[in-house]
């Protein structure tokens, strides 16, 4: 695995603030059942970091006491926790809104068949990756077999109400293949309908196009075929100022297995602290995150690029 940071360290992405703080983006751990060639957090079955139960109970602690309405769960496979359930649970009593970045596959694993039921019960929504309606090209960056396993899952959120039912929010992820951007994610969510209706009898809400970060696995496989400085040329030319004024961390924070801030999940892979310190969720006040630099570097042109990107789609 190549060091990307050492790569990302031109200085003239702009200046930007923190606006507001309405969502908290938890990750629960980097192990997972996959080992996707996309992935920016490196995450594998070997993957050993593991939110516990006490950071669990400090992010809780936190969202009450500041009014968060919105935890966005991510890993790894979020639901590898053995703490998955009680987050959700204690999310649900605090009237906090929950969605769990879900790989599809681990909801059918050994140990896992009763997660569908228990997320419809507490009304959590699911974004699923599926970065393709292709199999063979869901396979070729996820892995053998993923695709198949991914349309039974999602038949079966769909015969529990996911997807149809107002309340059961199923959104689908796109990412590209390769160095390129996603098309545009209003026509290209228009051929994902058609082709999963038709062909697979499978239904969701919105699609979400995110842009792939040239960091961790990714940003070393460019690096290894070397296509990193092309694709940084890519992201930077197709700059937007629009883009800019809507990225994720402007109205979020991301929080680490140890329960350490970070201004994006991105930047917590490339260990790159809120405000340069590593500071822990149990000291910090909210009051001092708005107006507050947010901490950038080269790769934040992947939220920039064309019609933008975030964890919820394009920007724009
Ligand atoms: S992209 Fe998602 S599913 Fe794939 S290895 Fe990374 S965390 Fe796991
Ligand atoms: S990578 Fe993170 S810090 Fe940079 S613009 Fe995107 S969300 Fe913001």
């Amino acid at each position: 695995m190549y060091k990307i940071y050492p790569l990302l360290q031109g200085k003239d992405f702009p200046h930007i603030e923190r606006n507001d703080l309405n969502i908290l983006q938890v990750n629960l751990g980097y192990k997972c059942n996959q080992r996707c060639l996309h992935c920016h957090v490196n995450a594998g079955p070997n993957r050993k970091e593991m939110m516990d139960l006490k950071t669990v109970k400090q992010v809780i602690k936190f969202s009450v006491e500041n009014n968060i309405k919105k935890i966005d769960l991510t890993g790894g496979a979020p639901e590898m926790n053995k703490y998955f359930k009680y987050i959700i649970r204690a999310c649900k009593e605090n009237n906090i809104h929950i969605s769990d970045r879900c790989n599809l596959t681990i909801l059918d694993s050994d140990g896992m068949r009763d997660l569908p039921e228990f997320l419809v019960k507490h009304k959590v929504e699911i974004i699923a990756s599926l970065p393709c309606y292709i199999e063979e090209n869901v396979n070729s960056q996820r892995g053998k077999g993923v695709f198949e396993k991914s349309i039974k899952v999602l038949r079966k959120l769909n015969s529990l109400g996911y997807g149809e039912n107002k309340e059961l929010i199923l959104n689908l992820v796109y990412n590209p293949q390769g160095p390129e951007l996603p098309p545009e994610q209003s026509k290209l969510e228009i051929d994902y309908k058609h082709f999963l209706a038709e062909k697979y009898k499978v239904f969701f809400n919105k699609l979400y196009t995110i842009t792939n970060m040239p960091i961790n696995r990714f940003g070393s496989t460019l690096v290894s075929k070397k296509m990193f400085r092309d694709y940084m040329r890519v992201l930077k030319n197709s700059y937007s100022e629009k883009a800019l004024e809507h990225v994720m961390c402007r109205g979020l924070i991301s929080i680490d297995y140890n329960g350490y801030v970070y201004d994006c999940d991105f930047n917590q892979m490339l260990s790159m602290p809120l405000s340069g310190k590593r500071i822990h969720i149990s000291e910090i006040n909210i009051k001092n995150l708005i107006g507050k630099k947010i901490m950038t570097a080269d790769h934040c042109y992947g939220c920039t690029a064309g019609t933008g990107s975030s964890c919820t789609g394009s920007l724009l």
